[in-house]
């Protein structure tokens, strides 16, 4: 499925919808519905317990939005944390710099990547990528142009020079996708950061900010948390929260939102040993994508040759999203910038006592921080399918489904009487979902043929459903149906509980 049949199935069966739609939306924010809110609790569940729940040595905070407003000088993100920004004269389209010249650099790579495929459908199994991209001449010319421009535009950002970065615009050629031309504004440095006031006081002394990470709720609670959970180095704080950042460019759905909820871990440790937990963090969190089942090839690691100026090393677990490989989580080793800041700014003391090496520091950190906005949009781009299958009456016929992970799929059974007009098959349909609801998010449904509601479950990723029929009176056992295989099967009502569980409890794949 592509971008536009996802986002209009998310909206029809009450996964996501625009935030304020009937005023025409806002840009860029959205609102869960009914199934979305549980597939991102879900979400966040997985996430929670596998870092929380299962180390001893990490616990979690949930800190305020607002912090006290030196917290985001120290921290850099009121002098650094920028984007360059750029308008077409023409469209009066804003966009990044960057990504312009990265969208410049996708379209040269795609036709490469025809060529090669091209190649390898002609050649077969004899075809050697590597070796084609070695030798072919409009492929090693493609690539000279790629390197120039993603060399050229590594150094203007790293040097913050803005006229180098709109220079390079005009000398590759660059487009507005808009308006096609090339009448563009100087490039703009442009923070990302919300503001608001607080109280009735005006002025800079009471500016806030809305956090545009979680990370410094952490930092500015490490010795709380760490004194008063009596945890020893290396140890880590979690947390589940929102930010908020004024992104110039939201386009992609729920991938760049203004405000969005960040799943972050900041693990402390001894200084010299943060490239050793940076390696450990980076394997553990790319274990946690597979085990949903995410196949190798959806999933990456992108090495950052721009690192972030509190970064000595940092990579991000990339997913290939309807619109190609883009950051789904960034692991990074941030020395011990940020407590330093704040150790600076605030006055006080934020070192660690190691007893066993009976000395005082300040400890380094490696930090994993995922979007929960953009693991729920990787989840639903590769569970929705459009499959042909047989109907009841055995004709082909096509159907939706969404092959969510069963741990994450927002209902877990679906209960149907096969027929609603038959009182004891709708109250012994009653029964069942009354007994089910305790333990599983379930779903009574008796509307329409029993056809028509498969499908439904089906299309919001019920792993099963559950069918109340004649022979339930007499023997006690229903027909359990499963969401992918579509294989029925007869069981006793009693085997119910362990059978869903069996399959969609997050303990499975911990
Ligand atoms: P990008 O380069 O895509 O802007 P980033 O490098 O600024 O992302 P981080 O600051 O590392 O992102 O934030 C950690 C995670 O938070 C990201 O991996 C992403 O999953 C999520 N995230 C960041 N910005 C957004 C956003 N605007 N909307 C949704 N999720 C976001």
């Amino acid at each position: 499925m592509n971008l536009k049949q996802l986002i209009s199935h998310c909206k029809e069966y009450g996964f996501i919808f625009q935030s304020s739609e009937i005023y025409d939306g806002l840009a860029a924010v959205y609102d869960y519905g009914p199934l979305g809110i549980e597939l991102k609790n879900n979400i966040k569940q997985y996430w929670w317990k596998s870092m929380v729940q299962m180390h001893q040595n990490i616990v979690g905070i949930d800190s305020s939005i607002f912090m006290h407003p030196k917290t985001w000088e120290a921290s850099g993100h009121v002098d650094a944390f920028n984007d360059p920004l750029i308008d077409n004269k023409d469209s009066k389209k804003r966009y990044r710099a960057d990504q312009l010249i990265e969208s410049y650099v996708g379209k040269i790579e795609a036709k490469s990547q025809k060529d090669i495929d091209k190649a390898s459908a002609k050649f077969g199994d004899a075809f050697d990528e590597v070796q084609f991209r070695s030798t072919n001449n409009r492929i090693i010319d493609r690539q000279t142009k790629i390197d120039y421009a993603l060399n050229a535009m590594n150094k203007f950002l790293a040097s913050e020079d803005m006229e180098g970065l709109k220079n390079l615009i005009e000398e590759l050629e660059i487009a507005c996708p808009e308006s096609g031309s090339r009448n563009w504004t100087e490039v703009r440095q442009f923070n990302l950061m919300f503001s608001t006031q607080l109280g009735n006081i005006s002025g800079e002394e009471s500016k806030l900010y809305l956090r545009p990470e979680t990370a410094q709720g952490i930092f500015v609670n490490f010795l709380n948390v760490q004194k008063s959970s009596r945890q020893k180095i290396p140890f880590g704080i979690a947390q589940i929260g929102k930010a908020f950042r004024n992104e110039i460019v939201a386009r992609q759905f729920i991938f760049r939102m203004r405000e969005f909820e960040q799943m972050e871990m900041q693990f402390f440790v001894r200084p010299g040993e943060e490239m050793k937990w940076y390696e450990y963090w980076k394997e553990s969190r790319m274990k946690w994508h597979k085990a949903l089942g995410t196949p190798e090839d959806h999933l990456n690691f992108h090495n950052h040759e721009n690192l972030a100026h509190y970064a000595n090393a940092a990579v991000d677990i990339e997913f290939k999203f309807p619109f190609g490989f883009r950051e789904l989580e960034g692991i990074h080793s941030r020395t011990d910038f940020d407590l330093l800041s704040h150790q600076e700014l605030s006055g006080k003391k934020l070192q660690y006592f190691d007893p066993e090496l009976n000395e005082n520091y300040v400890p380094y950190v490696v930090e994993t921080s995922i979007g929960c906005d953009r693991m729920f949009l990787s989840q639903m781009s590769m569970a929705l399918q459009e499959e042909t299958v047989p109907d009841a009456n055995g004709k082909e016929s096509t159907r939706v489904v969404a092959k969510l992970h069963p741990a994450l799929a927002p209902v877990k059974a679906a209960v149907l009487p096969l027929v609603k007009n038959k009182e004891e098959l709708v109250n012994a349909a009653s029964d069942v979902y009354n007994k089910l609801k305790k333990d599983f998010i379930c779903q009574y449904d008796e509307k329409d043929a029993i056809g028509r509601r498969y499908r439904r479950q089906d299309a919001i990723g019920t792993p099963f459903s559950i069918t109340i029929d004649f022979e339930t009176l007499e023997n006690n056992t229903v027909t359990i149906r499963e969401r992918d295989s579509m294989d029925q099967q007869r069981i006793p009502i009693e085997q119910l509980n362990k059978r869903i569980s069996e399959v969609t409890s997050i303990n499975n794949i911990l």
